[in-house]
């Protein structure tokens, strides 16, 4: 090997794959991106994205790559409803047959959870849950100074922990999951339905007057104007995040929070809410420490990072 070593990190999107290199001392040196392969044959398009975009990025030692969907800890995609066609696909034995180097391949957001982990805003904790609230919800695990998979390698999956069983459906198939409620969809959802109620007059104004067509930004433009009904539905999706934070705080008892995905532009919004209702929903408050809740470091290029960083842990 000669120069400096290279870490490619890929992080495959809905619409975009998103490519990184950094540096042994993860410093983030290029980026670049592809669109993501769709439709019929996009499954051996996406592993030609992959060797291209990561060819793009420099002569590289190690390759991640993170997707989106149940990944098995051998790399193996089972199912991922934001890719079409693709259910039962080896990415890293796809990979392993093209590329002359290391390769690691793991959920999206647990490559998120790393790079908040190692290199953002939950740098030092041993005991960290990252909860991405974007249209869904996802998430990742580090507990006692090690990041969690899992038997299977589906640790994470928050979104779909059900909080009520006569809830609104699904895309998994049930009731009343946590990302119906708390992710920027389920904001969307709390507002229409306040708007079908004749109230947020002014979201409403902001989506033309149509109820169906509200959604997340014109509540919390709203909000931000000071609209006293959006900020009451802002302070109902505080309760909803809340809620799952309380029950993974019960499980796991971490230290921070990381709250990142789409919906972390809104945080300054979002956070007196989501911690006041912590306070309120917790198992005796009085004794613990609360876990502090921070807002993502790296935002859109987490799972990337994350990605170049799978080659750092142990198998
Ligand atoms: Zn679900």
């Amino acid at each position: 090997m000669t120069g400096p070593s290279l870490h490619v990190g890929i992080d495959v999107g809905g619409t975009k794959c998103l490519g990184v290199a950094l540096d042994a001392e993860g410093n983030l040196l290029r980026e670049d991106r592809r669109p993501t392969p769709r439709g019929t044959g996009s499954v051996d398009r996406l592993i030609d994205t992959l060797v291209e975009l990561a060819g793009s990025l420099g002569q590289y030692d190690s390759l991640g790559v993170g997707v989106p969907g149940l990944v098995t800890r051998e790399g193996v995609l089972r199912a991922a409803p934001n890719l079409d066609g693709v259910a039962d696909f080896d990415v890293a034995g796809g990979l392993r047959a093209r590329v002359d180097t290391r390769v690691r391949v793991d959920n999206d957001a647990t490559c998120a959870a790393l790079a908040e982990w190692r290199l953002g805003a939950g740098r030092g904790s041993n005991d960290m849950i990252l909860v991405t609230l974007g249209t869904g919800i996802g998430g990742g695990v580090v507990a006692g100074g090690a990041l969690q998979r899992g038997h299977n390698g589906f640790a994470g999956e928050f979104g779909h922990m059900v909080i009520d069983p006569y809830g609104p459906p699904c895309v998994c198939g049930r009731r009343g999951c946590w990302e119906r409620y708390a992710s920027g969809s389920g904001l969307a959802r709390l507002a229409r339905e306040a708007a079908v109620g004749r109230r947020v007059s002014r979201v409403l104004d902001l989506a033309d007057g149509d109820p169906e067509a509200v959604r997340g930004e014109h509540v919390q433009k709203a909000a931000r104007e000071g609209d006293r009904d959006a900020l009451a539905v802002i302070d109902e999706f505080g309760k909803w995040v809340a809620l799952g934070l309380v029950n993974l705080t019960n499980a796991l008892d971490p230290d921070v929070f990381v709250l990142g995905g789409g919906l972390a532009v809104g945080a300054d919004l979002y956070l007196e809410p989501i911690q006041r209702w912590f306070g309120e929903l917790i198992y005796s408050p009085d004794l613990r420490t609360h876990p502090r809740v921070a807002f993502a470091y790296w935002n859109e290029r987490a799972g990337a990072v994350g990605a170049a960083l799978l080659d750092q842990l142990d198998e």
